[in-house]
């Protein structure tokens, strides 16, 4: 399912199997043709991503990068698909994980050896199948023109490592990758390179930005009004998160 959620940005809802699978962002002016992707989703998931924005007369030659929100595999795992499907695509991310990507260093992708073992033991993923070199790395503050639509990295840290959200001042949206979701929900803290303090702090700087749009990379998306709830579920977990 693809959903056009404000001029320029498309949802496409993630369908979980065995694992969850991230949504997926197209962000782009159709008059610019010149397309970016947040975040891929699980293994095997690159052809409906494809196909869903083919269904709305997107040519997949147009989108010309994807940026990582972070590196886990439910984000990460159709990479290596979306990236043959379309030849010169280019990889953003957050210079924190974009050096584990570039180390063959798939700690933060599998986020402990137990994931790992289990989801090897159902699908076959070639060795160093998620080794690449990004052909950007994001740092904090970055202004990025996504095809005539604006955006600031924040670097978010706590979920993992290298975790960002974008914030577009323009739109007030904020997508915030596993950081927050809808619902009172933040992501989960006890992956290899996460961290309660920081993702507190992290939670307490998404508290002060002036967002009307949550699009987390799971569950629910909040079209307008998210403002208090992002306050209120920061507020919930302060005292939790040390
Ligand atoms: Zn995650
Ligand atoms: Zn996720």
């Amino acid at each position: 399912m693809i959903e056009k959620v404000i001029e320029g940005v498309y949802w496409i809802a993630g369908k979980d199997k065995f694992l969850p699978d991230s949504h997926v962002y197209l962000i782009g002016l159709p008059e610019r043709k010149d397309y970016s992707l947040v975040d891929c989703g699980l293994m095997e998931m690159g052809s409906y991503k494809i196909g869903e924005i083919e269904s709305i007369g997107i040519r997949p030659e147009h989108i010309k990068r994807i940026i990582l929100t972070h590196t886990h595999l439910d984000h990460i795992g159709c990479l290596p698909e979306i990236m043959e499907a379309i030849p010169g695509i280019q990889v953003w991310v957050h210079e924190e994980e974009g050096r584990y990507l570039e180390r063959g260093d798939d700690r933060v992708i599998w986020g402990n050896k137990m994931f790992e073992s289990m989801i090897r033991s159902q699908i076959t993923i070639p060795e160093r199948y998620f080794d690449l070199k990004p052909h950007r790395k994001l740092i904090d503050g970055d202004i990025l023109d996504l095809g005539g639509v604006r955006v600031k990295v924040i670097h978010i840290p706590g979920h993992s490592i290298g975790s960002i959200g974008l914030l577009n001042e323009e739109h007030r949206f904020f997508i915030s990758g596993d950081t927050i979701y809808a619902d009172g929900a933040i992501g989960r803290y006890d992956l290899f390179s996460a961290d309660p303090s920081q993702l507190r702090r992290s939670l307490e700087l998404i508290a002060t930005l002036d967002i009307d749009c949550l699009l987390p990379c799971h569950n629910r998306v909040v079209k307008s009004g998210a403002g208090p709830m992002i306050k209120k579920t920061v507020e919930n977990w302060r005292s939790l998160l040390s």
